[in-house]
């Protein structure tokens, strides 16, 4: 077990932004700071976030645009450093040198919190195995947004963000995801959304209760909860476009369902899957045995169901 050393807070408020009342920002303690930023509404940043990122020596971000952006419109000055998924293991080494001589590095996504479903895992982890000091600047993140408004239960979450955006290989991770005793959330590009809730449908269950959440904080913020397949008939004909989260609720408690419900499944799977992988993904959402499931699903596919 790797040791993590202890960060230790850095203080309620380090400085005064210049946005924010003016004066020399106060230098931020040493180490990386990992600082979530807005999903979209530009307001969405916290105090102490704008305080470290106009304290810090050097801001590692993905689309140095975009943060730099996001800094102009709070009036906070800072050095941008490009830190994305294409150059992250060619910048690590720099940055943690940087972090090893005593600087102060903020570490921040296009949107939302780094690490979630963006670079910064490996940083993070390189850093604290140096004994470098690592602190969280927590805020927005979309999948915690959606799940804010989704209308669906929230006790306990798996979070997937995308999935695979090859057919095959998502079926496979929703058929490992199908009985899992919790609400599913998943992050999905708006061109493969379509396809996505179709294949949801097939493999979660037509009947399954989810939502739709696109643009959170922004102008065109939308929820839409209803039955996947309705969802994907909605998606098809009136397409939800812009930045979308998947929310999915968790499968009926219930025991094993009845032939009937089984059937219904099974007809529904047999229209775009194969025998076997229809009665593995049936199995794991009716809580029947896969070679009952499959015996069935052999009888209705010979009598032409
Ligand atoms: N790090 C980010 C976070 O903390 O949520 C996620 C970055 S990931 C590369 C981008 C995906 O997050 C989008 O494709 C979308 O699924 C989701 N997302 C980000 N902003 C969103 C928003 N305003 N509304 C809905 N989904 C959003």
């Amino acid at each position: 077990m790797s040791r993590v050393p202890p960060s230790g807070p850095p203080g309620p408020c380090l400085a005064t932004p210049e946005g924010s009342g003016g004066g020399t920002p106060r230098q931020a303690p040493p180490g990386l700071h990992v600082v979530a930023v807005p999903i979209g509404n530009l307001a969405d940043i916290t105090q102490r976030a704008l305080d470290v990122l106009a304290g810090v020596d050097a801001v590692a971000c993905e689309d140095t645009r975009v943060t730099g952006k996001l800094l102009a419109a709070h009036a906070v000055r800072a050095r941008l450093i490009s830190h994305h998924e294409h150059n992250a293991a060619q910048r690590r080494p720099e940055l943690l040198d940087r972090l090893a001589a005593g600087a102060a590095i903020a570490l921040v996504a296009d949107a939302g919190t780094p690490l979630i479903s963006d670079p910064g895992y490996k940083l993070v982890r390189a850093a604290q195995d140096a004994g470098l000091p690592v602190h969280a600047v927590p805020g927005p993140t979309a999948a915690v947004a959606a799940l804010s408004v989704a209308g669906l239960p929230t006790g306990r979450f798996l979070f997937q963000g995308f999935p695979p955006a090859k057919q095959g290989a998502r079926r496979e991770v929703l058929a490992e995801l199908a009985s899992v005793p919790a609400t599913l959330v998943f992050y999905e590009s708006p061109h493969r959304l379509t396809a996505s809730l179709a294949d949801m449908a097939a493999v979660l269950g037509a009947e399954r209760e989810a939502a739709v959440v696109r643009e959170l904080t922004k102008r065109f913020e939308e929820t839409r909860r209803d039955t996947l397949s309705n969802l994907e008939t909605r998606q098809a004909a009136d397409p939800a476009r812009g930045e979308v989260v998947v929310v999915v609720a968790p499968p009926e408690p219930a025991g094993p369902a009845d032939a009937e419900t089984v059937d219904a499944r099974l007809r529904q799977a047999l229209r775009t899957q194969r025998v076997r992988d229809a009665a593995r993904t049936v199995a794991a959402a009716t809580g029947w045995s896969r070679k009952a499931v499959y015996t069935r699903a052999l009888a209705l596919k010979d009598g032409g169901a």
